[in-house]
C-alpha cells in the first residue's frame, strides 16, 4: 500500500467507493474488500447505505481502528444544526463513534461556507470526525474554506487522465491537503484507451491498474475505485508491485482533454472561476 502523510498518520491512498453499492451487496463488498487489504472505505449519506457499509466493517475481520472511514454530509444540509444533526445519523447508521473523515459533499451557496464549516469544526471538536474536508471545491473555493477553516485536510474531486486538475493540486499542496480522485478509472473509460493500454502491457498490467497506479504515484493523491466485481476489486489492489517512469506518468498527464469532466450536476460550482 502508498499511503499519505498527514501530519505524521499514514493514510491509505488506495481507498474503496460505494456510490451505486446498495443493500446485501454493499455490506458484502465492503466485508470483501476490507479482507483482501483495503483499509479505506468511502461512503457518503446521499448513498443510502452507511448501515450496511456499517455493517461490513464488522463482518470482516479487520479492526474498526484498522480502517480510515469516510462520510459526506449531503448539500440539503449544510446549515449548522443540519450537519450536526445529519452527521449524528450518519454514526448512528454506521453504528461507529467516530468516522476518519466528513466531507462536505458539494459547495451550495444558498447557505454560508462559514456556517458549514463552523459546523464541521465543532463536530471534530467533540470527536465525532478525526479529519474534516470538503468535496468538489474549485481552487477559489478552496482558499476561502482554509482561510475559515484551516484545519481542512482533503478535498475529493473527480481525477483520472482525461481531466487536468493541475491548478487545484497545486493549491491544495500548498496548503497541505491531499486530494481524493473519485471515478479514478473514469468509470472503465481508460480501458480502452491506446497509449494507456501500451503502457500496460509493458507492465504486464490492465490499463485500469496503471491508470491507479499513475494517481498513486502523484503526490498528496489518494484514489477510490468502486468495484461491485470481486475480480476488479481484487485486481485494482494489485498495484504496488511495479512503478511508472517519469516518460509514462508524462505520457498519461497528456491524455487530458478540456471536456474531460464527466461528473458536473447543475448544481455544480463554477469550475473554472
Ligand atoms: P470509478 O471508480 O471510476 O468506476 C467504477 C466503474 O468501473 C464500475 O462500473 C466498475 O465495475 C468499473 N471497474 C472497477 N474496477 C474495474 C476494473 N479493474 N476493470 C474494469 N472495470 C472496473 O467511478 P465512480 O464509481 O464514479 O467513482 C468511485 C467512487 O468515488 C464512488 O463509488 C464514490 O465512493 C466516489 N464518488 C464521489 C463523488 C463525489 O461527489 N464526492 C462523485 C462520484 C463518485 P463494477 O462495479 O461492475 O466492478
Amino acid at each position: 500500500m502508498i499511503h499519505i502523510n498527514l501530519n505524521g498518520e499514514s493514510i491509505p491512498a488506495l481507498g474503496f467507493g460505494t456510490w451505486r453499492l446498495d443493500g446485501d451487496e454493499a455490506r458484502d463488498t465492503v466485508a470483501h474488500a476490507l479482507d483482501l487489504g483495503y483499509r479505506h472505505i468511502d461512503t457518503a449519506q446521499i448513498y443510502d447505505n452507511e448501515v450496511e457499509v456499517g455493517e461490513g466493517l464488522r463482518a470482516s475481520d479487520v479492526d474498526r481502528d484498522a480502517v480510515f472511514l469516510t462520510t459526506k454530509v449531503w448539500r440539503d444540509k449544510m446549515r449548522y444544526r443540519d450537519v450536526i444533526a445529519s452527521t449524528d445519523d450518519s454514526l448512528r447508521k454506521l453504528n461507529v463513534e467516530v468516522v476518519d473523515l466528513l466531507l462536505i459533499h458539494w459547495p451550495n451557496d444558498e447557505v454560508e461556507l462559514a456556517e458549514t464549516l463552523d459546523a464541521l469544526q465543532e463536530v471534530q471538536h467533540a470527536e465525532k470526525a478525526r479529519h474534516i474536508g470538503v468535496s468538489n471545491f474549485t481552487p477559489s473555493l478552496i482558499h476561502e474554506a482554509v482561510r475559515h477553516a484551516p484545519g481542512l485536510v482533503c478535498n475529493q474531486v473527480e481525477y483520472h487522465p482525461y481531466l487536468d486538475q493541475s491548478d487545484l493540486l497545486e493549491v491544495m499542496r500548498e496548503h497541505e491537503m491531499f486530494l481524493t480522485a473519485y471515478s479514478p478509472i473514469a468509470r472503465g473509460k481508460v480501458m480502452d484507451d491506446e497509449v494507456i493500454r501500451a503502457i500496460a502491457e509493458g507492465h504486464g498490467k490492465s490499463p485500469v491498474q496503471v491508470t491507479l497506479r499513475w494517481l498513486l504515484q502523484q503526490d498528496r493523491v489518494s484514489a477510490i475505485p468502486k468495484a461491485a466485481s470481486a475480480r476488479h476489486r481484487t485486481s485494482n489492489l494489485d498495484i504496488f508491485d511495479f512503478a511508472l517512469s517519469d516518460d509514462e506518468m508524462a505520457e498519461i498527464t497528456a491524455l487530458a482533454q478540456p471536456d474531460g469532466r464527466m461528473i458536473s450536476p447543475d448544481f455544480a460550482p463554477a469550475w473554472d472561476a
